[in-house]
């Protein structure tokens, strides 16, 4: 007789949704569902790809020295207080798994990205979500909720998926306030989409309990590739590494995400387009009634009448070919969150909208 039962807190994890790619009948979708960049990543990276592949028979190095040292001359950072990982998700697991466990606490907030939860289960830590304010982070809320078994506190600044954003003065009185046990993570998985922002890089400097993770995911265009990186003090930095496996990331990953992340005056253009298009955006939706918060990322979160329009709404974009995401599983029910596509795709969605409303008034 086997008794084989899974440690504490798998077993509530709720799995992650993706966004949805395909519609079945439909051709010439366009997919909106997972905050990609339209344009893709820069010709440079395609480029680095077909050289790394010659490559298939040699194993990466460990350190990912190359990676690092590029990220700290972009960034302005000291690549000794650098730790890339598998997408930042796997970043944000090395955190969890190594400072929360069975009896410990992980803050993070009403309307937080889905992966918060799901990684303080899988460490056996309990999730506590604290309110939010008018879909943005409170901090006040968040001090009122931490407790001597408060080991984490994982905040995406901006957010997804309102799009929202607290100004730095906010993170730093978080940080200042909370317990000596617990860390503060900033996650900047949209910080490029921000200009001048740091995404906390300078708290990290500062103090000893914040750690900042940042994506190629989002403005690099390279979901597919999952490259993620952490910047935390060195104390903190030698704990995730021993948790790492040697070899996280392949070849493929260090050399494209290097070149993308080189190619600097890609990454301006994408922003501007991203930032034109947004505004646009939000603009045509405010012309057919329907609002969305200022964002600052490269998608928006449109607010319908209730749940039963925001439904229909995505019903009828999806029978026109454009996919986005619901939003109900983050307490979003009547939002749904759209990426900023090209214009094309843009005017696309506004129009459909349009015509939603139209019919549906
Ligand atoms: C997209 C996203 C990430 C990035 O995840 P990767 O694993 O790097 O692809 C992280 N945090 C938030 C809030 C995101 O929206």
């Amino acid at each position: 007789m086997t008794k084989i039962t899974p440690q504490p807190g798998i077993m509530e994890i709720a799995l992650y949704q993706g966004g949805a790619a395909h519609v079945v009948g439909v051709t010439d979708v366009v997919k909106l569902s997972s905050n990609e960049n339209p344009f893709g990543p820069s010709p440079k990276a395609t480029d680095a790809l077909r050289k790394a592949g010659l490559d298939l028979h040699r194993y990466p190095g460990t350190d990912h020295a190359g990676l690092r040292k590029a990220i700290g001359e972009v960034y302005g950072l000291d690549p000794e207080n650098i730790i890339c990982g598998v997408g930042s998700d796997e970043v944000l697991q090395f955190i969890a798994q190594s400072f929360a466990g069975p009896g410990d606490e992980v803050i993070y907030t009403e309307h937080g990205f889905s992966m918060y939860p799901i990684l303080a289960h899988a460490c056996g830590a309990k999730p506590v979500k604290v309110d939010e304010t008018d879909r943005v982070v409170d901090v006040d809320k968040i001090l009122a909720a931490c407790t001597d078994k408060t080991r984490i506190v994982f905040i995406a600044n901006p957010a997804n998926p309102t799009g929202t954003m607290i100004p730095m003065e906010d993170c730093k009185r978080l940080a200042e306030g909370l317990p000596p046990q617990a860390i503060l993570v900033l996650d900047g998985a949209y910080a490029e989409f921000v200009e001048g922002y740091d995404g906390g890089a300078g708290m990290v400097e500062s103090r000893d309990n914040v750690i900042m993770t940042r994506t190629f995911s989002k403005i690099f265009g390279l979901g597919g590739l999952r490259v993620g990186w952490g910047y935390a003090p060195k104390e903190l930095i030698d704990v995730l590494n021993r948790v790492r496996q040697p070899f996280n990331l392949n070849n493929l990953q260090l050399q494209v995400a290097e070149a993308a992340l080189r190619d600097r005056e890609y990454t301006v253009k994408c922003r501007l387009e991203n930032a034109r298009m947004r505004s646009w955006l939000i603009e045509a939706l405010a012309g057919h009634g329907v609002q969305a918060d200022e964002s600052f990322t490269n998608f928006i979160l449109a607010r319908f009448a209730d749940e039963k329009e925001a439904n229909a709404a995505d019903a009828y974009l999806k029978s026109q070919g454009l996919i986005v995401r619901k939003v109900a599983g983050y307490g979003l029910p009547n939002c749904l969150r759209i990426t900023v596509g090209d214009e094309p795709s843009c005017r696309r969605v506004a129009h459909a909208i349009g015509q939603f409303k139209e019919g549906a008034a």
